[in-house]
């Protein structure tokens, strides 16, 4: 069975988030979201910093302001997480139903507790684990598959590393082994060998079955490139709060390449390609066109990108490129 033919673990439709502003400015951080989560599938959502990716994760694990509106459907099973209350989200989403790896983790663990304390808890809270030497023993296996040494383990947050704390957070996260995994950033602060380790243990957890294959699925939002071609069985490019191309990882990173003229831009400038930088800034989100938001970055817009571009066959581009060898 392909992973397209696969039940989504997660489902996304219309997602849009928009933050209300002293003034009545809005900010328009998601919109009109759509993708899905297959189970048994790695889905890497890239795009610059401020794009909208973290704000998407938010809406998802129902954390975001109060000043935030969130529109559209993201589904788990039955659950519309976009509908669900704060008890649902507290009982029965985080941790069991998505569990989170966030972007900083330093400022998710508690300062004055250490981190088996925080392993432990999370083992008792959120598994049928029982017993203060199995507990113990769960919550060492669980550090063990996130590289975290053994001997760091009775340190406080603030006696760790940037590197230690994301993987403590990693540790964490795969403890409920829920059925989404969201990792935002994951990489951050880690040196290549840890990037490497660290989303092979990601896709290690996703792949592994339970006899009826797996139920498990991972979205990863990242700007780490190397990481995503890694991992990702697709690919989601965000850009202005727009998902703006959403292919399969091979052809992305392959020779046939992306398709729209932002995807490509950020492939050409990583080091290992030809290390150029796309021209600009990202707009304002509070100050989007009405057209195509890349436009006064792109080397191919014309007058037809002063309106919305359709999306087409992944692609949501007024002129996107033909497949074709890219790499520099
Ligand atoms: S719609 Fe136009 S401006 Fe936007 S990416 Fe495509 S060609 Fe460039």
């Amino acid at each position: 069975m392909t992973l397209a033919e696969r039940r989504p673990v997660l489902s996304v439709r219309g997602l849009s988030v928009r933050f209300l502003m002293p003034g009545g400015r809005r900010i328009a951080a998601v919109t009109d979201a759509h993708f899905d989560v297959a189970a048994g599938e790695c889905l890497a959502l890239i795009g610059e910093s401020g794009c909208g990716k973290s704000v998407l994760a938010s809406a998802l694990l129902g954390l975001l302001p109060a000043n935030a509106q969130a529109a559209g459907e993201a589904r788990i099973g039955d659950l519309d997480l976009l509908a669900a209350d704060e008890r649902t989200l507290a009982r029965t989403v985080r941790g069991r139903l998505i569990g989170l790896i966030p972007q900083s983790p330093a400022a998710h663990l508690t300062p004055v507790r250490t981190v088996r304390s925080h392993l432990e808890e999370t083992v008792a809270a959120l598994t049928r684990t029982r017993g203060r030497a199995v507990v113990r023993v769960a919550a060492e296996t669980a550090a063990e598959r996130a590289a975290f040494p053994m001997d760091h383990l009775d340190r406080h947050p603030h006696e760790l590393s940037g590197g230690l704390a994301q993987r403590a957070a990693t540790a964490l996260a795969l403890v409920g082994d829920a059925p989404l995994l969201l990792a935002d950033e994951p990489t951050t602060g880690l040196d290549r060998d840890l990037v490497d380790h660290t989303v092979d243990e990601l896709r290690r957890h996703v792949d592994a079955g339970d006899g009826e294959g797996t139920r498990r699925a991972l979205l990863m939002i990242t700007h780490d490139l190397t990481a995503a071609e890694r991992i990702a069985d697709r690919v989601a490019v965000m850009y202005a709060g727009r998902i703006v191309e959403l292919t399969d990882a091979e052809t992305f990173f392959g020779a046939p390449g992306p398709r729209h003229p932002y995807s490509r831009g950020l492939l050409q400038a990583l080091p290992e390609r030809a290390f150029t930088a796309i021209p600009g800034m990202p707009p304002e989100l509070g100050d989007l066109p009405d057209g195509c938001a890349f436009a006064p970055r792109c080397e191919r817009a014309s007058e037809a990108c002063a309106t919305l571009p359709p999306t087409a066959a992944g692609t949501a581009c007024h002129h996107p490129h033909v497949r074709e060898g890219i790499r520099a």
